[in-house]
């Protein structure tokens, strides 16, 4: 079986976790959980970086710095992980779900640009806007951080899938207030589970340090002044991840062979690509495809089974949000592009270590499954 993700584990990955065993640096302290602050935060441009135990915990500790709470409202994707909106929830506030983009598939920001103009006009201020740059592509945020400027509601992007990922030179996820990345096990680089908020806000950068690490007062007393977190990276999942960031030039060369093997699929009747906005370049975290039944002569679900009998792994698009019990209820912005992208998003094996053979086998099962169902010629 082609699985849908690998680690791709090739640097020195042994070697550092090594030395944390050597040297007795397992949990918190130790220089690996530095070191692989210092790195990203110079790459990604971004005056601080500061790991986290997840994605999902970045996301948590950046809204609730950012001011979300109780019966505040928070402009989300519909399109995302589940993981996107479930720290509005921990925080009691309710996400608004504003509909995908038809030709990128990221949120539509003009949407949530008009829609924050829309509560202005009522005198209502979200507590925040919280776009995700999905499967790696990065999304053009303008109309949106203009807005959000002019009515003074913080941007927290989620770039758990963007890592790498750029708009005009600059990363994904360095646009707002603050951008969370994950590092799981599926994402650009790993670090066996882990995340990071970047921010240039000095004041939120200390906050959060503060508050993943259990809000303890420096000295040498237990002294805590706010109920905190027990949120931070161990020192052996940052040696991972700096091992892992090490070959990140390798891993997304990779992944961009790989994305540029997949597109001839478009040729194919029925089956189409995201368009790439002006300036953005994609990390090309993950391979997704759409699938027209009425033109390719099978469904996304049919392919789904068909990929799996021939030892092929492919996983339908995100479920979008307002599809599940517990945001079924949330407000709404939009129409049905999200359920669109939702019936027909198939996404496909585009781990870095994808040998060519195996990417071969998946491009032509999906040729050969193709049915011509109008008239000749
Ligand atoms: C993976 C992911 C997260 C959560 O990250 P974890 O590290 O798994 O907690 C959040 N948002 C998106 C869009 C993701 O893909």
């Amino acid at each position: 079986m082609i699985p849908l993700f690998a680690a791709y584990v090739a640097g020195r990955e042994t070697d550092y976790v090594r030395e944390c065993l050597d040297t007795g640096w397992l949990a918190s302290g130790g220089q690996f959980n530095r070191r692989f602050a210092e790195e990203l935060s110079r790459f990604l441009g971004a005056s601080h970086a500061v790991p986290c135990n997840s994605g999902t915990s970045a996301l948590h500790v950046s809204l609730m710095l950012a001011g979300v709470g109780p019966d505040d409202r928070v402009l989300v994707s519909d399109l995302t992980f589940v993981a996107t909106a479930n720290p509005i929830r921990y925080l009691r506030a309710e996400p608004v779900l504003i509909d995908a983009h038809p030709t990128h598939w990221n949120v539509d920001v003009e949407l949530m640009a008009d829609e924050l103009k829309r509560r202005a006009d009522r005198g209502q201020r979200p507590a925040a806007v919280l776009p995700t740059h999905i499967l790696g592509r990065a999304c053009r945020l303008d109309p949106l951080l203009e807005a959000a400027q002019r009515f003074d509601v913080p941007v927290i992007e989620d770039a758990a899938e963007a890592f790498g990922a750029t708009v005009d030179g600059r990363q994904a996820g360095t646009f707002g207030l603050a951008g969370c990345f994950s590092f799981n096990g599926n994402k650009q680089i790993t670090t066996g589970g882990g995340g990071l908020i970047a921010t240039d806000d000095d004041g939120l950068a200390r906050q959060a340090d503060h508050i993943i690490n259990q809000a303890k007062l420096p000295g040498p007393g237990y002294v805590h002044d706010q109920v905190g977190y027990n949120y931070r990276l161990s020192n052996v999942a940052a040696a991972i991840g700096l091992a892992q960031f090490e070959q990140l030039p390798e891993i997304v060369a990779r992944k961009h062979r790989i994305a540029a093997r997949y597109r001839c699929l478009a040729d194919l009747p029925g089956i189409a690509l995201p368009y790439e906005e002006p300036g953005t370049v994609s990390s090309d975290w993950l391979t997704t495809i759409l699938i027209d039944e009425a033109q390719f002569g099978r469904s996304r679900d049919e392919m789904l089974g068909c990929l799996a009998e021939r030892g092929v792994e492919a996983r339908p698009i995100w479920t979008p949000l307002h599809k599940m019990p517990m945001y079924a209820h949330a407000e709404r912005v939009g129409g049905d592009i999200a359920d669109q992208l939702d019936a027909q998003g198939l996404s496909l094996p585009s781990f870095a270590g994808l040998s060519d053979e195996q990417q071969q086998h998946i491009i032509h099962t999906i040729q050969s499954l193709y049915i011509r169902t109008g008239p000749p010629g």
